[in-house]
């Protein structure tokens, strides 16, 4: 019924303010109302609810729960993503459909699947002509604008500005392409930390060049805390006498799973490299840039290679480790303090009263769980990617929430938020519901994901699973290995019990759920051949 969802958006936030019993008992009776029945009974109060939200999208790069102190705090501090999820909504089950990069993007714009939205790994090229949530939100009125992150590859369409890095984009000194409906395409230069760039891009647009008389939507995207880790000037040396607590399963042997988990090349021990450890500067820093970069890291390297010789191998994974990860963690406190100011922005205009502000990253990543860096896996640290939403009146302050949501739900959500009417085509469900503290009955309680990119990077086997947040069921299809992992019993996912007599029951309920997602998310049969031996090297770096 063209209108409901906009009707329901209007009652969402109208009746947000009341407990959540007589909330859910109003919030139905009223969705059988007519749009003319609504208006005539709610009168005045409608005129200020009617107004579409703002949205601002903050979204990073390979940023994960345990690095973000609403979800753990035993690493680092995150006092302004945290200010999102005391005034809204954290959620504990957010999945994506396929944990690399450019595949998330895209889902995102679609609000499909990979093998419907045709970016089913980094290297393709975003297909900009077909339906995506910005086009239709400018369609509705919206001015829309996409600043940092792209990589997509293609020119974005569907925004009335963009200013985004070429491709992943570098620490320091980043070239962006800027542009939009009005003006042609423009590589431009800049001086600086990344971080800081699109930050006061971000904010430049919201002060100067946004038409203040329409609703915007904003996507804030940073390239950190992406490999290799480049902190900015004033992190260089932050955390420095301090030691990173250490993950269980930094030592895991990769017994008991299926073949891949042990032939990956992701390992901090084995696959870290010079310039990831920072054993050597970058190359593109200015001349001060790079004396503030020496003198953070040139007096610790020196101590490192003197002792070197004498540590243990374990003692030199330990190194790598904090080194490593303390980098990570740097990267992660220049986008809180970027995300900060853009916050009090809209608090200081009075834009945040009426905006809807989420706070996401485009997969979880392994700050040394499994000995791992990276992504790709089903497994839980990459599967899962933060979700943080604030929208005052709608969303109330410090409640978090449980269900199974996605990546695959953003689209849906920010156009249901908007007024505007989901295609049936987009395969996710808006969680405006959820925001408000109403989960549809018929919510999912199973999820599909499919990783392609192999051969590729990090040499990770193609697969595709499903879990319902207890159990999960991996097929590794071009070696046909499976996994299934009770997670209640084995959070670390560390032993398979596919094929054990106990589970047998799971094991073919998990199986018959998988066949019927993909069947209702029509994934054709993958049939691409293994490599020929010798295609796909394994990589070691020496340090
Ligand atoms: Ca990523």
């Amino acid at each position: 019924m063209p209108g409901r969802q906009a009707n329901d958006s209007r009652l969402t936030r109208l009746f947000a303010g009341l407990s959540v019993t007589f909330q859910t008992t109003l919030y139905r009776m009223l969705r059988c109302f007519s749009i003319l029945a609504f208006l005539a009974i709610s009168g005045s109060a409608l005129q200020s609810a009617e107004k579409q939200p703002n949205i601002v999208f903050i979204f990073t790069d390979d940023h994960c729960e345990q690095a973000l102190s609403a979800y753990d705090d035993s690493r680092i501090t995150t006092p302004n993503m945290d200010r999102i999820a005391n005034a809204g909504m954290r959620f504990t089950k957010c999945y994506v459909t396929n944990a690399i990069c450019g595949p998330s993007r895209a889902v995102i714009q679609t609000g499909k699947h990979s093998h419907l939205n045709g970016f089913i790994r980094n290297g393709n090229t975003f297909d900009g002509d077909q339906q995506t949530f910005p086009k239709l939100l400018r369609k509705a009125g919206y001015q829309t604008a996409v600043i940092g992150k792209w990589h997509l590859k293609s020119t974005p369409q569907g925004f009335d500005y963009f200013d985004v890095l070429k491709g992943q984009g570098p620490y320091y000194n980043p070239p962006m392409l800027y542009g939009g409906i009005k003006s042609k395409a423009t590589l431009r230069k800049h001086t600086g930390y990344t971080t800081d760039i699109i930050k006061d891009k971000a904010l430049a647009w919201l002060k100067n060049e946004r038409d203040r008389e329409k609703p915007f939507m904003l996507m804030f995207q940073h390239k950190a805390p992406h490999r290799n880790w480049q902190p900015g000037p004033e992190y260089l040396t932050w955390l420095d006498d301090t030691t990173i607590p250490e993950p269980d399963t930094l030592y895991d042997d990769y017994s008991n799973r299926a073949s891949p988990a042990s032939n990956q090349a992701m390992e901090i021990k084995t696959h870290v490299n010079p310039s990831d450890l920072k054993l050597t500067a970058p190359k593109n820093l200015t001349t001060e840039q790079k004396q503030l970069w020496d003198a953070a890291y040139k007096p610790k390297n020196e101590a490192f290679l003197a002792k070197k010789d004498s540590m243990s191998e374990k003692e030199i994974i330990q190194w790598k480790y904090q080194r490593y990860v303390k980098d990570y963690l740097r990267c992660v406190k220049s986008v809180d303090d970027a995300i900060g100011e853009v916050l009090d922005y809209l608090k200081a205009e009075g834009l945040a009263e009426n905006t809807l502000v989420m706070y996401s990253s485009d997969q979880g990543w392994y700050l040394g769980e499994h000995g791992w860096f990276d992504k790709r896996w089903m497994y839980e640290e990459s599967l899962k990617t933060p979700l943080l939403a604030s929208w005052p009146g709608v969303i109330k302050p410090g409640s978090v929430n449980h269900d199974i949501v996605s990546n695959l739900d953003f689209a849906e959500t920010f156009l249901d938020a908007a007024g505007v009417e989901i295609p049936s085509d987009m395969q996710g469900k808006s969680l405006v519901p959820i925001f408000t503290g109403n989960t549809p009955d018929d919510w999912r309680q199973s999820f599909y994901y499919h990783y392609y990119e192999f051969p590729g990077g990090h040499n990770v086997a193609r697969h595709y699973g499903v879990t319902n947040g207890k159990q999960k069921l991996i097929h590794y299809y071009q070696l046909d290995e499976w996994e299934l992992f009770d997670l209640e019993k084995d959070p670390d996912e560390l032993n398979s019990v596919y094929g054990n007599a106990e589970y047998r029951k799971i094991q073919t309920a998990m199986k018959e759920e998988l066949h019927r997602l993909r069947k209702l998310y029509e994934v054709p049969v993958d049939d691409t051949p293994l490599p020929k031996p010798g295609e796909q090297k394994k990589r070691k770096n020496k340090v």
